[in-house]
């Protein structure tokens, strides 16, 4: 990859909920169907700690166990029950110096299971601590819920790490809530399906009314596409199906996101988040005209 940044690998917990891929999950680990083959693999915990020390990425992930949303309570309780057990043994199979390991707190959208979860997590003391199964169909209000229900009992210390978040909006309410870091497809989907984020709000570059826009998508930003390439170019691409065009405003939506996370940054250092955080809503949040 050359990649000299910060990569994280996770541990196939997620992809139990793409059905064409899970099998069924066991005390030892999970079956999933190879795509390639059709035959069945296990995932194990020695087995994925040694795939993520292999591929040698600087933040790896435990094993966990994610049940969808509107799953049963026992379902979650089985669940849990796994991602304790193989988070333990993750631990003992991970022996790299150089790689950080997080634990991932589940439990699911019940307040008692993601208190148990996210004490169990944090005394098992390592690097960092993920919130994991959200994001996943599940209302908005409930997601903040099991953030809430999950916060209070993570050590302070450690790195807190959202699983599969997501809108400029909603990293800022979890920045909030005490979250450090995030990944999501929202900024490459959006940049796949013609919308583009700009301080001033999304823009939906397809409209007609950019066809002969001649300013960069954001005046205010510093990427290569920005620097580079009209709307109006841009609208154009699209509309010649060039093969190119989805990368170019991938590219500036993971900029602008890269942006409002070192923007935030400094805001914290100042002491001036909140009033950041309203000053960018009450722009972002604008309707495209
Ligand atoms: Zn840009």
């Amino acid at each position: 990859m050359n990649f000299d940044k910060t990569i994280f690998t996770d541990c196939g917990g997620f992809q139990m909920l793409r059905e064409s891929f899970l099998q069924n999950s066991t005390k030892k680990g999970i079956n999933f169907t190879n795509p390639f083959d059709n035959s069945t693999q296990l995932v194990t915990p020695e087995k994925i700690m040694h795939i993520e020390q292999t591929i040698n990425s600087d933040v790896a992930m435990v094993l966990d166990d994610v049940s969808p949303y509107g799953a049963s309570y026992e379902q979650f309780v089985n669940s849990l029950q796994n991602t304790k057990k193989w988070a333990e043994e993750c631990k003992k199979y991970h022996t790299s110096k150089k790689q950080l390991l997080f634990g991932i707190v589940q439990g699911g959208f019940f307040k008692d299971l993601r208190e148990k979860s996210a004490k169990f997590v944090s005394e098992l003391d390592l690097d960092g601590i993920a919130i994991g199964g959200l994001a996943i169909g599940e209302p908005m209000k409930e997601m903040f819920k099991a953030i809430d229900y999950s916060m209070p009992y993570i050590s302070k210390e450690k790195i807190h790490y959202l699983m599969g978040v997501g809108s400029p909006n909603h990293l800022l309410d979890c920045i909030s809530k005490g979250i450090d870091c995030f990944d999501s497809i929202f900024p490459t989907q959006n940049g796949r399906h013609n919308t583009l984020f700009t301080w001033d709000g999304k823009i939906s570059i397809r409209k007609s009314k950019y066809k002969f826009d001649l300013n960069p998508i954001d005046e205010n930003c510093n990427c290569k596409i920005c620097k580079n390439l009209t709307r109006s170019y841009l609208h154009h691409l699209i509309k010649i199906n060039d093969p190119e065009v989805k990368r170019y405003m991938q590219h500036h939506n993971l900029h602008f996101m890269q942006e409002l996370m070192r923007k935030a940054r400094t805001a914290i250092k100042e002491g001036q988040f909140e009033k950041f955080k309203k000053e960018f809503e009450k722009r972002f949040n604008k309707k495209e005209k």
